[in-house]
Formats: structure tokens, sequence, C-alpha cells
């Protein structure tokens, strides 16, 4: 999957549109979702260019996964969910319904989430 630098969370990354941030370092940016679907709803996104969460493990240096991954962790201390408890989620391609094609991941929390899906019908 290539990438295509004109996806939302790009332009986010370059300054060219707003976002609530909660947390930036080298590696990483972290803002609300516009659209939270939880209490708590954060998404935390790479600084380079990757499309989705395959891609990032092919192609980002290992510097760049655990800048990204330490990033996750610190935010998800930083909100102060650690104790009560939080989902990270990442959606990849179209049966996940993924929206921006800049790989990111969601940090929900605040209150019980369920089950992680729904049972499939057998
Ligand atoms: P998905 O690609 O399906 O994992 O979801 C993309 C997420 O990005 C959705 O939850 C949107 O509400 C969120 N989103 C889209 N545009 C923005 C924006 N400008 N600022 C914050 N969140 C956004």
């Amino acid at each position: 999957m290539s990438y295509d630098k004109s996806n939302i969370f790009a332009k986010i990354l370059r300054g060219e549109i707003p976002c609530d941030r909660v947390y930036e370092d080298d590696w990483a940016l972290a803002f609300r979702d516009i659209e939270p679907q939880a209490p708590v709803h954060v998404l935390v996104i790479p600084k380079g260019p990757y499309a989705s969460s395959d891609d990032f493990a092919a192609r980002a240096t290992g510097e760049e996964i655990i800048g990204f991954f330490r990033a996750v962790g610190r935010v998800a201390r930083d909100l102060g969910v650690v104790g009560s408890g939080y989902r990270i989620l990442s959606n990849c391609g179209p049966d996940a319904h993924q929206e921006v094609m800049h790989f990111h991941v969601h940090i929900f929390a605040g209150k019980d989430l369920g089950r992680m899906i729904k049972p499939v019908d057998k």
C-alpha cells in the first residue's frame, strides 16, 4: 500500500490543520479524536509516512517502532487510565473500516469498554 501525503493526519503533522494535542515527541503525536467513542479517546500516530500497522511494521526503523510504542504507553500513563484500564486498537484496511490512511492507534478508556468484539453468529 503506498502512502498518500494528502491524508488528514499528514496535514495535522505538517501543522496545516489543528488538533487537540495531548503529547508529542520525536516519534509520535497524540491528540483527541474529533468524534470520541469513549470518555477518553485519543489517537497516537507515528511521525513517519506509514499507511497502516503492517506498513509500519515492515518499513519503519527499529528506533521509530520503539519510539512510537513507548509514546503509546506514555500517553496512557499521562491520561491516568492505566489503573482503571484502557484499550488500544488499530483499524487496517476495508474490513476494519480504516478511514485515515496514516497508521494510528486508538486509545479508549474512561468506562467499562465491554468485550473486545461482538461474538460472530455461528
Ligand atoms: P479509523 O481510520 O477508522 O481508525 O478512524 C479514524 C479516526 O480519526 C476516527 O475515529 C475519526 O473520528 C478520527 N478523526 C478524523 N479526522 C480527525 C481530526 N481532524 N482530528 C481528530 N480525529 C480525527
